[in-house]
């Protein structure tokens, strides 16, 4: 009701509240990714991978800068695009990588996919220094323009490869 009168009265404050919302839309999907990521590194066996990149939690709860973005919940949490992941919740059949001869694991995606490669490279000549599971998060928090540069690094092809393989699959009428 208050908020009502408010935005009657003054259509500035229409516009405020609404900048305001959006903001709080956005914190709560920020909120949601940081979430699953505690959840994960909570979770004992399901969580090795992400305890294995995020040692302690404390240094990375209260880090000045990074958002942690849709694709580098992925990354973190191991839930997502990676044939393991979708082994796991039965979406694949095996967790045979879509590009080379390996399993793929998260790890495999970041570290070690010949498909990844030159991205990887190309990340690592921008950050100076070789990316491993032991430096990956210590890297994203040194600064934020490190956290942009790893945070960008190969996820987004990844999804858009996921989409269309299993678009093709469908057309294909998968099944066999
Ligand atoms: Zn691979």
């Amino acid at each position: 009701m208050a908020q009502s009168a408010m935005l009657y009265a003054a259509p500035v404050w229409e516009e405020a509240m609404t900048v305001k919302s959006y903001r709080r839309l956005l914190e709560t999907v920020q909120r949601k990714c940081a979430i699953r990521i505690c959840i994960a590194w909570q979770t004992s066996e399901k969580g090795a991978w992400t305890r294995r990149l995020i040692p302690e939690m404390k240094p990375w709860i209260n880090r000045n800068h990074g958002e942690v973005t849709f694709h580098l919940t992925q990354a973190l949490s191991g839930h997502g695009c990676f044939s393991k992941y979708l082994n796991f919740i039965a979406k694949k059949e095996d967790e045979k990588c879509w590009y080379c001869e390996d399993n793929d694991s998260p790890e495999h995606t970041l570290f070690s996919c010949c498909r990844w490669a030159a991205k990887k490279h190309v990340t690592e000549a921008n950050l100076g220094v070789v990316l491993t599971p032991q430096n990956f998060v210590s890297k994203l928090l040194k600064s934020s323009d490190k956290w942009n540069v790893i945070a960008r690094h190969v996820l987004y092809t990844k999804e858009e490869d996921q989409r269309r393989m299993e678009r093709e699959n469908e057309e294909n009428g998968s099944g066999s």
